[in-house]
């Protein structure tokens, strides 16, 4: 074999060894050679870290996502119960249902953590009524910490019970609430409490995008939702998502949850 042979061999074999070397970083590209993270075990780029799951986002702003629980989807209340009672009282309409004053709260079958919740609601065109006595109603997270729903376009009220009020803790950071007659959208992220036995080991934090404007960037609260008195923290595990019978007949479509792993 003639050296030229030889060289054009080896040019050839360098330039295969190069290629697959591209490849195999495109399979799964990354550096080994950087430093570890601060407080992570990966490296920066680590081509070892696992990848998110992938998942197919809702075909319209505000619809579930694939790995979204449904828990109403304009069709009916299956996913959900009332205490005490064995069927749901609160009526079904088209693409909506609506609080049946006096039946008591509706009740999520499914209970839940840390998750992502998508919730939308509408007072009826027309409501009377002034203050908490204005379309009354609430999104209870883990059945315990209420964020408030009231229509807040056109009465006043105490600020920490206003729609999307963390009510009798905080209220919102802005008030962006629609009139009667239109709809609003809730999109909460809950960081659950953790007990030890009788012992808070870390508080709630509750984030909340009110018609898509932050109302509450990971606020922690005090305890559970209480009328005129400071609400303090009781152990307890998942909770259901509770929405309240306030005796108004506020309307509710469009219910998600996402279930989120602890960090
Ligand atoms: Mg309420």
């Amino acid at each position: 074999m003639s050296l030229l042979t030889l060289r054009k061999l080896a040019y050839i074999a360098a330039v295969a060894a190069f290629c697959a070397a591209i490849q195999a970083q495109q399979k799964n590209p990354g550096y080994t050679d950087t430093p570890i993270l601060p407080g992570q075990k990966w490296h920066v780029h680590d081509p070892a870290r696992p990848h998110p799951p992938v998942v197919a986002p809702g075909a319209t702003p505000g619809a579930p996502p694939s790995d979204a629980i449904v828990l109403f989807d304009g069709k009916d209340l299956s996913h959900w119960t009332q205490q005490g009672r064995p069927d749901v009282k609160w009526p079904l309409r088209d693409g909506y249902f609506e609080v049946g004053p006096g039946t008591g709260d509706l009740v999520s079958r499914e209970q839940f953590g840390n998750a992502q919740i998508h919730v939308e609601w509408s007072e009826p065109a027309g409501i009377g009524g002034e203050s908490q006595d204005r379309g009354n109603s609430g999104v209870y997270l883990m059945g315990r910490y209420e964020i408030q729903v009231l229509d807040s376009s056109g009465t006043v009220t105490y600020a920490d019970g206003q729609a999307g009020a963390l009510y009798g803790e905080f209220p919102p950071l802005a008030n962006p609430t629609r009139h009667p007659g239109e709809w609003n959208v809730y999109d909460i992220v809950v960081d659950a409490p953790r007990f030890d036995g009788g012992k808070l080991l870390k508080p709630m934090f509750v984030t909340l995008l009110f018609n898509g404007v932050l109302a509450h960037d990971h606020r922690e609260l005090t305890g559970t939702t209480e009328h005129r008195v400071v609400g303090t923290y009781k152990p307890h595990g998942d909770g259901p998502l509770l929405l309240q019978d306030h005796g108004a007949r506020v309307r509710y479509r469009n219910i998600w949850v996402r279930r989120l792993a602890a960090e």
